[in-house]
């Protein structure tokens, strides 16, 4: 069980590169967080991806041209996490 409380993580979260928001997700509990794609060394190359939302629990993340789209997504990570979702489970 990982002991390191919310408040810490959070902490954690904000000295990520790139980082511009971070909070639990009500409906899931886990840790999600917004981030500038390029920033975080994450830029996909396509010209389009600016942001990415990350499930940061079950290490699933999801792009955007946006950022008001990354931040709607953070709200709900039951939409685009797969583990979260229970398409996808970890054994
Ligand atoms: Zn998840």
């Amino acid at each position: 069980m990982d002991t390191t409380t919310r408040t810490q993580r959070l902490a954690e979260a904000k000295a990520w590169a790139g980082f511009r928001s971070a909070h639990f997700a009500r409906q899931t509990g886990t840790l999600v967080v917004v981030v500038d794609a390029d920033a975080q060394g994450l830029d996909p190359g396509d010209g389009a991806t600016k942001w990415y939302t990350i499930c940061d629990d079950h290490d699933q993340l999801v792009g955007h041209e946006t950022l008001a789209m990354a931040k709607h997504h953070a709200s709900d990570p039951l939409g685009w996490c797969e583990v979260c979702s229970g398409a996808d489970r970890l054994y």
